[in-house]
């Protein structure tokens, strides 16, 4: 079928949340779908849009209500969310029209699972809806066991360990921070169990993961939960070198100064660099950043560590002067050109299902600080199911210590362990890069979608 003719029949709007770790693996989707002859348009809120760029991909502005300074204008987390379901929907169902009058008519909408109201809009228009979720297939399940009622809010810290279908048991520390203690995260939990609540409603229900990665809690949440694995959403280029152009994901909301950090990576030896980020959220308390920062100037071992421009008062004082032999610091970088840079050997990261992939795709050992959320869960799989880096222990008071990072660093960067943990991230590295080149189990998935779209009037 000509490309002309592919993208009048088969048109895909892209809504994104307007967070980093959000729009990178849906703007890297709409690539994907851009690759494969697809016309694909972005929805964007006003504060997002600017910052958004990718070969191929048109972008719309829609309205979350704070156009000035999106969810940071926004009095409360409720009162952000509530604001873009109402704005939102609105503006997102006007768009669809646009777009339609234009003559260019949407054929699905696909949009981040944690706004589950754009499923009414599609509706609404008549076309078709998929869900993406932005995590891990093993925490949805989770979600989805906790939400069913299948299992017992808050878990109690002392109970026996949770047992779900398809995934190793888990201790009440080893899952997401809104069930372990939901009573602290009233808000998302409900934006969890929102996303899980009309999920059959969808069309697809698409997950950044791969087959031989979560194949075996997929396989076991057959016929409750319709999921079709994707992933991993990362830049192709970084996974098979034979692919030119697609080196980022497209966006970025912070600046960064590539040829500082790039030059300053020249001049190490292989695999020398501990590479340390913890997301774009900045949830680290200044205690824990402290041991950090010490754990790191004790560990002797070069550093390259993004904190972000509001988190610099929490670094210790001096503490910028003592490195300047041995680490930089940088308030933000291109993490896929540095964890793709042959200096880095280690990453260190909070272990955000983005970064958890970026690390396991490009085959990087890790040792990981997890913080809330996800996190904790997706440290359990890389330490014990993947075997692609460890998680550093806390005391307490819920914070690690400079002796455990330094001894957690020292075993995957020089000790047996870590050699066994890099051939492990080799290994992944690999059948990530099956996974989504052509033929292969995701993108097989992403042929079959489209394939049933441009079926539709054909
Ligand atoms: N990231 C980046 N530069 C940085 C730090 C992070 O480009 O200096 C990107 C990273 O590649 C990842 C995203 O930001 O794609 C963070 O998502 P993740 O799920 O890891 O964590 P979150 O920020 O949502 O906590």
């Amino acid at each position: 079928m000509e490309k002309k003719e592919r993208e009048k029949r088969c048109h895909v709007l892209v809504l994104t949340y307007p967070l980093q770790g959000h729009i990178n693996p849906l703007l890297q989707f709409a690539k994907r779908l851009v690759s494969k002859g697809v016309k694909v348009t972005i929805a964007a809120t006003h504060f997002t849009v600017r910052s958004i760029c990718a070969q191929g991909v048109e972008v719309e502005t829609i309205s979350d209500g704070f156009d000035e300074g999106g969810f940071m204008q926004a009095p409360s987390a409720e009162a952000y969310l509530e604001s873009f379901r109402t704005v939102g929907s609105r503006t997102l169902g006007e768009l669809v029209l646009k777009l339609q009058e234009r003559g260019s008519p949407v054929s699905c909408l696909v949009y981040d699972s944690f706004l589950p109201w754009a499923l009414n809009v599609a509706r609404e228009s008549g076309i078709y809806a998929a869900s993406f979720f932005t995590q891990s297939a093993s925490v949805c399940s989770i979600y989805w066991h906790a939400h069913r009622g299948l299992m017992a809010l808050p878990v109690p810290t002392e109970a026996m360990p949770v047992s779900i279908p398809g995934l190793p048991s888990l201790e009440s520390s080893e899952l997401p921070s809104f069930l372990a203690s939901p009573e602290s995260y009233p808000t998302y939990l409900s934006v969890i169990f929102d996303q899980l609540t009309d999920l059959d409603k969808n069309d697809w229900v698409f997950s950044n993961t791969f087959e031989e990665l979560e194949g075996k809690v997929t396989k076991a949440m057959t016929g409750l939960w319709p999921v079709t694995m994707i992933g991993p959403m990362v830049p192709s280029a970084y996974l098979d070198k034979r692919i030119k152009g697609d080196t980022g994901y497209g966006a970025s909301l912070w600046k960064q100064n590539s040829e500082e950090y790039m030059k300053w990576l020249e001049r190490r030896a292989p695999s020398s660099v501990l590479y340390i980020s913890f997301g774009s959220l900045a949830k680290v308390t200044a205690e824990q950043m402290e041991e950090v920062a010490w754990g790191l100037g004790e560990s002797g071992q070069p550093f390259l560590w993004v904190v972000k421009e509001l988190e610099h008062e929490k670094l210790p004082d001096g503490f910028m002067k003592s490195i300047q032999e041995i680490g930089l610091i940088v308030n933000w970088c291109d993490q896929l050109e540095v964890l793709a840079h042959q200096a880095v050997g280690c990453f260190l990261t909070h272990y955000g299902w983005n970064s958890t992939l970026e690390g396991l795709s490009l085959g990087v050992p890790m040792v990981g600080v997890p913080q809330w959320s996800d996190q904790p869960t997706n440290a359990k799989f890389v330490e014990d199911v993947w075997g692609v880096g460890v998680r550093a222990k806390c005391d307490d008071k819920g914070i690690v210590r400079r002796e455990e990072l330094k001894r957690c660093i020292k075993e995957v960067m020089e000790r047996e362990r870590g050699k066994v943990i890099k051939g492990n991230a080799i290994k992944w590295k690999e059948l990530a890069k099956e996974a989504i080149s052509e033929g292969g189990s995701s993108d097989k998935k992403i042929d079959e979608f489209v394939g049933r779209l441009l079926n539709v009037k054909g």
